[in-house]
Order: structure tokens, then C-alpha cells, then sequence
């Protein structure tokens, strides 16, 4: 049993009283590699932010539990080494499956864990729920649960379609299963083809796709069933633009690529979510790095060439996100 107090790590309790409270959320970006943990880092550091450093099944797969669980104890111990002396740092679970999932994490370090049986009838998510719950509570770790449907992919998580969160389900559901945060689905969606052409509208000028926006009315409905209990809003990749057309420019194929809109996260940032996952954004912004890089490059085979400007490219988006979209600068 490793706990994750002696790694350094904290858990999402405080950090999202606070955010509730201050009209902010906190950034819960995904990593798999050294370089989008230095990047995350580096940007939480810069701009005195909490951060959410979460892996998913597929990450787990990709590079290894334990691997990961030492890059994140790397993580509070690089931030002190960047001048940070009191890095509120979260590893957390991204979809945990089943109660073993989480489990083996609790007992390896991890602070956070999400189980998610969304997919499960209502009362066997509850109890899924519940049981993950009361192990993780014996060991301080929170726990983020998820009600509603998604549409979209992310890593083994599939979905055609979305079911909204149903406002009138969700103080049952927290109340029996004891869970630390609720996510929740009013639109937004998994990876980088978010919406269906026929879901949008075209903007005349750019042929750009317009996004159809976010069921705010689920979010307040759901607000007024459990005020300042914090909530989580999972698929919110805004998709630059300029990061897609950077790809497509330099040998990608990504047509009709488009995410949340930043000025609704920004809007929701205000509520009652205090936590926005933001995968997509972070590979876009690494592949239209090195896409550039490699074009421009031809005659270079360096890896450590390629990566420094992905990495910069990550870190400046991450800061962009924390500073101008999330608001969750300045808080520790
Ligand atoms: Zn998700």
C-alpha cells in the first residue's frame, strides 16, 4: 500500500470547495508521456494553479500504472524544483471500470478516482458507485461518480449517443452513493470529432462548423438540486482551430474537428463545475508541433528536436486554458 500522502499528492476535496466557492474550476488534464507532464507542470507552476493530472484505462495500457504513478510523485517534486512550495497537485483515475480498477489504484498512490457506470442500469451504478466509495473513503481518496450518458470516444470509452444528466436523479444518486463529485452530461462530448456535421451549423464565412451549445438549463436545474456540490464536465476539448489547421497543412487529414466553444466552458467555469477534462486540446496542440517541425525539418531524426516544441505548444495551451478559460490562476 502506497497512500498518496507520502508521495506529496492531495486530494480534489479542498481544492474544489474552494473552486465552488470562487467561481472557478480546476484543470483536469490527461498524460501519458514525460513531456505533457513537464508541460503541465510548468504551466501549473507559472500560474500558480491547482491541477489535476488524471490517467485514463488506455494511458494505464499505453505506459504503465507504475510508471505513471512515479511520473506524478515526479510532478510535485519537479514543481517544488521550480519554485512552487506548496504544489496542490491530484492523480487521478479517468473512467475507472470496475471496483478492482480503483481499488489497485487507492492502494498505489492514487488521490482521486473516477468509477464510472454511467453505462449501468441506475441502481447498479449506485451501488458500483457506493462500493468504490467506501474503500476509498477508509483511505482519504476521493471519488468522482458519473450520471448520464456522453456521446463521443475517449480511449475505451465509447458512446453513439448522449443522454442528458436528469436533474431530478441527482440527489438520490449522491446522497446513496456517497460520491465526492458528479459527472455529468449537458453536451459536451468525447475526443475531436465532437458533433456530427448534421448536429451543427456552418459558419458562411470560414465553413468552419458551428456547435450546437450546452444545455445550461440541465446544468442550473441540476445546480438547484445540490447547491455547491461540485460538479465535472468530461469531453471539453474546445478543438483550435488553428491547431487543426496546422495539421491539415502539414500532411494531417482532420476535416470537421470541433469542440466546446471556450466562452461556454468559461461560463461554466462559474457555476457549480469545478472540474473540466481536457484531452484532445493537449494532442492537438503536440501532433500540430511536430507535424510543423517534422515538414519544416526534413533532414532531422532527433526526437528531443521534435518534442521541445510540442512541448511548448502544450504548455502554452495549458496556460491559456488555466489563465483565460478556467480561471483557476493565482489560487494557491
Ligand atoms: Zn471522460
Amino acid at each position: 500500500m502506497t497512500s498518496y500522502k507520502d508521495l506529496g499528492l492531495v486530494n480534489t476535496k479542498e481544492m474544489f470547495a474552494k473552486a465552488v466557492k470562487g467561481g472557478y474550476a480546476i484543470p483536469a488534464f490527461n498524460f501519458n508521456t514525460m513531456e505533457q507532464m513537464q508541460a503541465i507542470v510548468q504551466a501549473a507552476v507559472e500560474t500558480k494553479s491547482p491541477v489535476i493530472m488524471q490517467v485514463s484505462k488506455g494511458a494505464r495500457n499505453y505506459a504503465n500504472g507504475t510508471i505513471l504513478r512515479y511520473m506524478a510523485q515526479g510532478a510535485v517534486e519537479y514543481a517544488k524544483e521550480l519554485g512552487c512550495a506548496k504544489p496542490q497537485i491530484v492523480l487521478h483515475l479517468d473512467h475507472g471500470d470496475s471496483f478492482e480498477l480503483c481499488k489497485d489504484c487507492i492502494d498505489n498512490g492514487f488521490s482521486s478516482v473516477m468509477i464510472d457506470g454511467s453505462a449501468l442500469p441506475y441502481e447498479e451504478n449506485i451501488a458500483l458507485t457506493k462500493k468504490v466509495v467506501d474503500y476509498a473513503h477508509q483511505h482519504d481518496v476521493t471519488v468522482e461518480a458519473e450520471l448520464g450518458v456522453l456521446a463521443g470516444v475517449e480511449d475505451e470509452v465509447a458512446s453513439e449517443v448522449s443522454h442528458y444528466t436528469k436533474p431530478e436523479e441527482v440527489i438520490d444518486f449522491a446522497k446513496r452513493s456517497g460520491c465526492d463529485s458528479l459527472a455529468i452530461s449537458i453536451g459536451t462530448s468525447h475526443g475531436a470529432y465532437k458533433f456530427k456535421p448534421e448536429q451543427c451549423t456552418r459558419d458562411p464565412k470560414t465553413g468552419k462548423l458551428v456547435p450546437p451549445p450546452l444545455a445550461f438549463d440541465v446544468l442550473h436545474a441540476i445546480e438547484e438540486k445540490l447547491p455547491g456540490f461540485p460538479i465535472v464536465l468530461h469531453g471539453s476539448s474546445s478543438v483550435p482551430q488553428d491547431e487543426v489547421d496546422t495539421i491539415n497543412k502539414f500532411g494531417g487529414k482532420l476535416p470537421d474537428a470541433v469542440g466546446i466553444p471556450e466562452e461556454q466552458l468559461r461560463e461554466a467555469s462559474k457555476s457549480a463545475v469545478c472540474k473540466i477534462n481536457i484531452d484532445s486540446d493537449s494532442r492537438l496542440a503536440m501532433t500540430a508541433a511536430i507535424r510543423k517541425y517534422m515538414a519544416e525539418n526534413p533532414g532531422h531524426f532527433d526526437p528531443r528536436q521534435y518534442l521541445k516544441p510540442a512541448r511548448e505548444n502544450m504548455k502554452k495551451m495549458y496556460i491559456h486554458k488555466i489563465v483565460n478559460v478556467l480561471g483557476s490562476n493565482d489560487k494557491l
